[in-house]
């Protein structure tokens, strides 16, 4: 675990609702003034090559997403510094059980049961950020099954990398280990028992688990 996310410790998870036009659509969702931050616990990690375990009850949906490793202590106060707190760039998985998701926020209640659950979020490896990496040309893919299930594109997201730091600055001093899961493209679905999942780029090469 140790190498493969750059030698932190992951501290905490912040993860970014609805940052894709296309994914706001598909559920039917407004398009955000602000970016959305939710929180996930550190225990939800799975690494990947090993097993998500379907929570048996409700619909299991997958989201692919750039996860952002922060390796520095501070505030963002301005989107040009965002690069100095960045350790890593890489992909996981923000396991939703849409169906408590739906219920939960259709009544206005916190929505942990249906993001924060056990093995909620798959992590795969990080590459190093040297500074000149283009957050805004990142292109990324999701596949199950062998089948091509979404595609994503850094330069489509509603709010930046840079704007994303910026924004969770204003209310968390950012910690050596943070993680930020910024947000997924459309193409969500369901995962059931026995379905091989994978996130891959060019960039960084490709990460697997199976569904037990
Ligand atoms: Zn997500």
């Amino acid at each position: 675990m140790e190498k493969l996310y750059l030698g932190l410790k992951p501290q905490r998870i912040f993860c970014i609702g609805r940052n894709y036009v296309a994914h706001a659509e598909e559920l039917k969702n407004a398009v955000p003034s602000s970016p959305i931050i939710f929180m996930k616990p550190v225990s939800s990690i799975v690494p990947a090559g090993q097993v998500i375990h379907h929570p048996v009850q409700g619909e299991l949906h997958q989201e692919a997403e750039i996860v952002i490793l922060i390796g520095k202590a501070g505030r963002v106060d301005t989107e040009e510094q965002a690069g100095e707190f960045i350790e890593g760039i890489g992909l996981g998985l923000d396991l939703t059980l849409r169906d408590v998701q739906k219920d939960l926020s259709g009544q206005g209640l916190p929505w942990e049961r249906a993001k924060a659950f056990d093995d909620s979020a798959p992590l795969g490896g990080f590459i190093a950020y040297n500074g000149h990496v283009n957050f805004s040309d990142l292109t990324f893919s999701c596949h199950v099954n062998g089948k091509l299930r979404q595609r994503g594109d850094s330069q489509l997201m509603i709010f930046s990398i840079p704007q994303l730091l910026k924004a969770i600055s204003q209310s968390w001093r950012l910690l050596p280990g943070d993680l930020i899961y910024t947000g997924t493209p459309a193409g969500v679905g369901p995962l059931v028992v026995g379905d091989k999942i994978s996130v891959s780029a060019d960039w960084l090469g490709q990460f697997e688990w199976k569904v037990v």
